[in-house]
């Protein structure tokens, strides 16, 4: 369904699947004029999604095509409405998942907009003016000023923006146990999956000091997590004789794995009072099995991205910090390729598209 909403006059090139195959070629489409409230950004990177994949395909049923996918921009700001107070022309800055929300909720007005129940994506959702959204895979985006976040200086923009949607989707429930504060008391976090996401996680949480366990199904990570990532143990999630010999020893576990599984291997690893944070989506439910819950009083909770407070704060403590991003540069010719290599996990650890075509570091792909 072509775009036919009658603010809707600037004209974008994009990238979009058309159909459950979800093949991308060039699309042009229609977006909003920039509203008094909104800014119109100028697209450079756009990081790729494992939810990108999902959508592309409509492997949840709800896609409404011509899909443009993107939620990690970040890019240069162009335009700004006369309401604007937050940006000006020329601002580094980022869009994550977030579009719109209600703006009058308990969660709107407490700086938990992602939580409203009203959340419209940038992407696949439908906007405040009644038009279906389109995401970053496109050279133009105008979002409503309430929902970006600037870019500090230290930070490229390139590793900036996976932290837009993989990187909020680990500070936050980390940042909720108070596992990121200057004077946070040394932990014993596990690491489930050590990819997109999981790596980020060891990240954050070897910048507050705490030991890290990655816990993961395959051995050829292991060196990579000590490495690279610094973290201090690695376990063969397959290996019973491993993963018996870390029982009840965490004491917060961030559970990023993408395939369906049961958590109840992985409550053993927790500490009594211990808490094991969802943060992903397999396509079957996770299997929660009682006995490891109850008899170690233990927690599990879910968590979505963060706030636009949160993101900036995740973003200064980024910069802050180094804490960046691994990723691999694409251009917008390779997406194709690209979808299908993150398909298999063939990506270390974010693939991010050079919308404007100025990255000088060409991939492998
Ligand atoms: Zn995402
Ligand atoms: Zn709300």
């Amino acid at each position: 369904m072509a775009q036919t909403t009658p603010n809707h006059t600037q004209t974008v090139s994009g990238w979009a699947a058309h159909d459950s195959s979800g093949k991308i070629t060039p699309y042009v489409f229609k977006r909003r004029e920039n509203g008094i409230e909104d800014v119109t950004i100028q697209i450079l990177y756009c990081g790729m999604c494992h939810t990108d994949i999902h959508f592309v395909k409509n492997e949840w049923g709800i896609t409404m095509y011509p899909v443009v996918p993107g939620h990690e921009i970040t890019g240069i700001i162009t335009k700004v409405g006369s309401n604007v107070t937050k940006f000006k022309i020329g601002d580094r800055v980022g869009v994550g998942c977030l579009a719109a929300t209600c703006l009058k909720c308990e969660y709107c007005q407490n700086s938990q907009e992602n939580y409203c129940d009203q959340v419209q994506l940038t992407y696949n959702g439908i906007f405040w003016d009644g038009s279906i959204t389109y995401g970053g895979y496109s050279q133009m985006l105008v979002a409503d000023q309430r929902y970006v976040v600037s870019i500090p200086d230290g930070l490229p923009m390139e590793v900036a923006a996976p932290l837009l949607c993989a990187g909020i989707t680990v500070y936050t429930p980390m940042k909720d146990e108070g596992l990121l504060e200057k004077d946070s008391a040394r932990k014993r976090i596990g690491v489930l999956g050590m990819g997109g996401l999981g790596h980020l996680a060891v990240k954050f949480a070897k910048a507050f000091g705490h030991h890290v366990t990655v816990v993961s199904t395959s051995p050829s990570k292991e060196k990579e997590a000590r490495e690279r990532f610094g973290a201090d143990d690695f376990v063969l999630s397959t290996d019973l004789t491993q993963m018996q010999a870390r029982k009840r020893t965490m004491d917060f576990i961030i559970n990023t794995i993408p395939a369906n599984h049961s958590v109840g291997p992985y409550l053993e690893l927790l500490k009594v009072n211990g808490i094991l944070s969802i943060v992903n989506v397999p396509e079957k439910p996770i299997e929660l099995p009682s006995f490891p819950l109850i008899f170690g009083k233990r927690v599990v909770k879910g968590s979505i991205i963060g706030s636009i407070k949160e993101t900036q704060d995740m973003m200064e403590l980024c910069a802050e910090r180094n804490i960046l991003c691994d990723i691999e540069v694409v251009q917008t010719d390779q997406i194709n390729q690209a979808l299908e290599r993150l398909e298999k996990n063939d990506v270390k650890y974010r693939f991010v598209i050079d919308i404007a075509g100025q990255h000088n570091q060409k991939s492998r792909i």
